[in-house]
């Protein structure tokens, strides 16, 4: 019982063949970075998790606990949300982000939804890095707003 995610799951092969059809280029079951993600946007420093809600007790209704033996499991799901901070932990030291999709936010219902957040989240990654960036010269406060110069326009008089 010690693999909690298995390869090529189909919301995973969901969720890449929408991010290879917008353009994205990623690598699978990255081995050597923590938690090997299931996917990795090197260009995005992002890493991409899809999780089984059920194992990684999400607070929908997939993430309930059994009612047999709940006590087990619910020490088994409490190892193994510590172990997601964890990983996320560990890749955010090494300057990855995480991004977490969940397998009921893949049901037809919302997916589309799902998918467009990702593609979103993906490019305010990459444009964060350019903004850092950006902030070290920042003469934007220096100079008065230009905006400001233009006339008194009146747009009321012929609009009425
Ligand atoms: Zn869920």
């Amino acid at each position: 019982m010690s693999r909690i995610r298995s390869k090529n799951t189909k919301p995973e092969l969901l969720v890449r063949r929408y991010l290879y059809a917008n353009g994205f280029r990623y690598r699978v079951n990255v081995a050597s970075l923590p938690g090997k993600p299931d996917i990795v946007l090197k260009k995005y420093h992002t890493v991409i998790f899809i999780h089984g809600c059920f194992w990684h007790g999400h607070s929908c209704l997939q993430g309930k606990t059994p009612q047999t033996n709940p006590l087990f499991w619910q020490n088994k799901f409490k190892r193994n949300k510590e172990r997601d901070i964890e990983v996320r932990n560990e890749l955010k030291a090494l300057g990855w982000n995480t991004l977490v999709i969940w397998e009921c936010q893949l049901k037809p219902k919302t997916r589309q939804k799902t998918l467009e957040e990702i593609t979103y989240w993906l490019n305010e990654a990459y444009l964060d890095r350019f903004r850092l960036k950006k902030n070290q010269y920042s003469f934007a406060e220096e100079e008065p707003l230009s905006i400001a110069a233009e006339g008194d326009t009146s747009y009321s008089s012929d609009n009425q």
